[in-house]
């Protein structure tokens, strides 16, 4: 531990300043996302089984629900662009425009050059949640995904249904290639359900049992045309322990709506980021 200087209280003391305000970042359009998922028409289910991914999709202007089917469980969330796979969601920065979790009216950023909304949170029944005592709150974007590299690291016996691994092989399994080759397209996940924060004292990363039960359920509007993949946590309701068969693991429900014809007439998909890329060369 070194000394404080002796102005270290004056230092401490400067003024907290939101990185990034958000007054001028485009809002979306909630109640045009109201109307259209009123009138909207459920197109296709996919039940993800406990400790394994599954994929979907969801076409510009539809929705996709997911939903806690027969018990506590959490969902490690991947998106892509559907047409390529190299736009995908940016955990960081959406972290840094919304914090650490998300709910309705925040939405997940693709990666640079992109960087556009994906989706936008239209439902939230965990809403109620809140931060609570612990500094806790659910559907994080501080956490990666449990990894079998990091179980390795840490001394871990081999472990293959982490959700890194499950997000592999379901994407290996959608577009036809090795898993070995589409793993470098698996990314920083959004928590779905997972409960988390930082400890107070030492700002380490933790988790406790999430409060969903089933019927719970998070709501997205598609704003591009997505292939999304999710893993039912090996962790479960991520209570006790992960990258094992320990927990009590249950299936989550994915659920793809789309709108009535007409709702959505005039609205576009965002048109990728307007930085010229020219890095002032
Ligand atoms: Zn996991």
């Amino acid at each position: 531990m070194t000394t404080p200087p002796p102005d270290a209280a004056a230092r401490r003391a400067a003024r907290p300043v939101i990185c990034y305000p958000t007054e001028t970042l485009p809002a979306p359009d909630l109640g045009l996302y109201a109307r259209a998922r009123a009138e909207a028409e459920k197109t296709g289910e996919v039940l993800v089984p406990p400790r394994a991914a599954r994929c979907f999709h969801v076409p510009a202007g539809g929705f996709f629900r997911i939903s806690c089917v027969d018990g506590p469980q959490v969902g490690d969330l991947n998106l892509w662009n559907a047409a390529d796979l190299s736009e995908r969601f940016y955990s960081g920065k959406t972290r840094a425009l919304h914090g650490t979790h998300l709910t309705t009216g925040h939405r997940m950023w693709s990666c640079f050059p992109h960087l556009r909304p994906m989706a936008t949170i239209t439902a939230d029944s965990l809403s109620w949640y809140g931060i609570d005592a612990d500094g806790a709150g659910v559907h994080d974007v501080i956490g990666t995904r449990c990894d079998p590299y990091t179980n390795a690291l840490l001394g871990g016996a081999p472990y293959h249904q982490c959700c890194h691994s499950n997000l592999t092989r379901a994407l290996a399994a959608e577009t036809g290639l090795p898993p070995a080759e589409v793993e470098r397209h698996v990314h920083d996940v959004l928590n779905v359900f997972m409960c988390t924060g930082f400890t107070r004292d030492t700002h380490q990363y933790f988790m406790k049992a999430s409060p969903v039960r089933p019927g719970d359920h998070l709501e997205f509007f598609a704003e591009i045309d997505l292939l999304g993949a999710l893993s039912a946590c090996p962790g479960g309701d991520c209570g006790a322990e992960h990258s094992s068969d320990t927990a009590a693991c249950f299936p989550l429900r994915i659920e793809v709506f789309a709108p009535a014809p007409g709702v959505l007439n005039g609205w576009k998909p965002p048109t990728p980021n307007s930085y010229d890329r020219s890095h002032g060369a």
